[in-house]
């Protein structure tokens, strides 16, 4: 997948294919970002762009890969004999000492076939404290042909000796109307789908997947009545029995929790757009663009800072379901912040 194809992520990409251009790029780098953003793509582009037979440029991407030679098509079907991707494996998903040594031992050679060996660890994160260690020594004295990437959503996680010999690149979330695009292209989604999919999954198109469509819907739905029944309402009894609607469904504690989170990340979604509404910001920006006349309507109970101020508190009811709390308790308490 060259550069060309990846959504979103313009500046990281562009500083990568000048420094692939220019033989300028670290021996090592971290791509430290959320989870489902592209950042193994990307990994895999570096090393179609670095190994291609055909590279191209634009005004954009000085190196980009072709994507179709021998080299590119060997390394997207992950046979490529100098494109070796680790990962964690096994029941206890973890990268052990033993591939990663063996993979350290290969970088020492020379290429043998392309310009350069590309080692990607993903989810390095998971790699044991030993495999780490076993890294060290590469990442300091890299192997002249051989390029380390680290790819990792929980990059603190990692021992501070990795984190520090390996410059960091960063990913955001990508934009909602990428994340649909996405889903369209790559997923066989319907338009509308995707785009309630995408409304609702934080910019990360594997937490899009992960939720069922219909759930969305649903969430959405039950989000925007709640909104409805909020404006009206600011007495705090009426305020509980809608915080029971939101919980409404059966399940164990666990299901309570995911149920709500749906919900509650509908309803982040929704605040959002109704305080790009209401702060008169640019509309090509709503993530829910299909809902604009109802979302207009509510903008005028919620404005820029009650809308700024529910956002907030449905940031901190999805941290504390993060926690395990009960999802009665965290949707009472939300109920009385809105
Ligand atoms: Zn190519």
């Amino acid at each position: 997948m060259p550069f060309s194809t990846i959504a979103g992520h313009g500046r990281v990409l562009s500083l990568l294919s000048r420094a692939i251009a220019r033989d300028a790029m670290p021996p090592a780098v971290l791509m430290a970002g959320p989870a489902g953003v592209g950042k193994r793509l990307t990994a895999v582009a570096v090393a179609q762009a670095i190994n291609c037979l055909q590279p191209r440029s634009s005004a954009e991407l000085e190196r980009d890969a072709c994507g179709e030679c021998a080299s590119c098509k060997r390394i997207a079907r992950g046979v490529h004999p100098d494109v070796i991707i680790l990962e964690p494996a096994g029941e206890t998903a973890v990268i052990k000492i033993e591939p990663l040594r063996e993979v350290v031992q290969q970088s020492q050679y020379r290429p043998f076939e392309g310009r350069r060996r590309v080692i990607i660890i993903d989810e390095a994160d998971a790699a044991t404290t030993d495999a780490q260690s076993a890294l060290l020594k590469p990442l300091e004295e890299p192997p002249s042909a051989s390029i380390f990437i680290l790819v990792s959503s929980l990059p603190d996680v990692l021992l501070p000796t990795v984190r520090s010999r390996c410059p960091r690149l960063r990913f955001g979330p990508l934009a909602p109307a990428d994340v649909a695009r996405i889903l369209v292209r790559d997923h066989q989604y319907s338009e509308a789908d995707a785009r309630a999919a995408a409304a609702n999954a934080d910019g990360s198109v594997s937490r899009a997947l992960e939720t069922e469509s219909e759930d969305v819907s649903d969430a959405r739905e039950a989000a925007q009545r709640l909104l409805q029944d909020t404006a009206r309402s600011t007495q705090p009894a009426q305020r509980i029995a809608i915080a029971q609607n939101l919980t409404a469904g059966k399940g164990t504690p666990a299901e309570e929790r995911n149920r709500l989170a749906v919900r509650l990340r509908s309803l982040g979604s929704l605040l959002r757009d109704i305080g790009i509404i209401a702060s008169r910001a640019d509309r090509s920006m709503l993530a829910n663009a299909d809902l604009e006349p109802q979302l207009e309507k509510l903008s005028a109970s919620f404005d820029v800072e009650r809308s700024l101020r529910a956002y907030t508190a449905v940031d901190q009811a999805l941290a504390a379901l993060g926690r395990n709390a009960s999802a009665k308790v965290v949707a009472d308490w939300l109920l009385l912040e809105l």
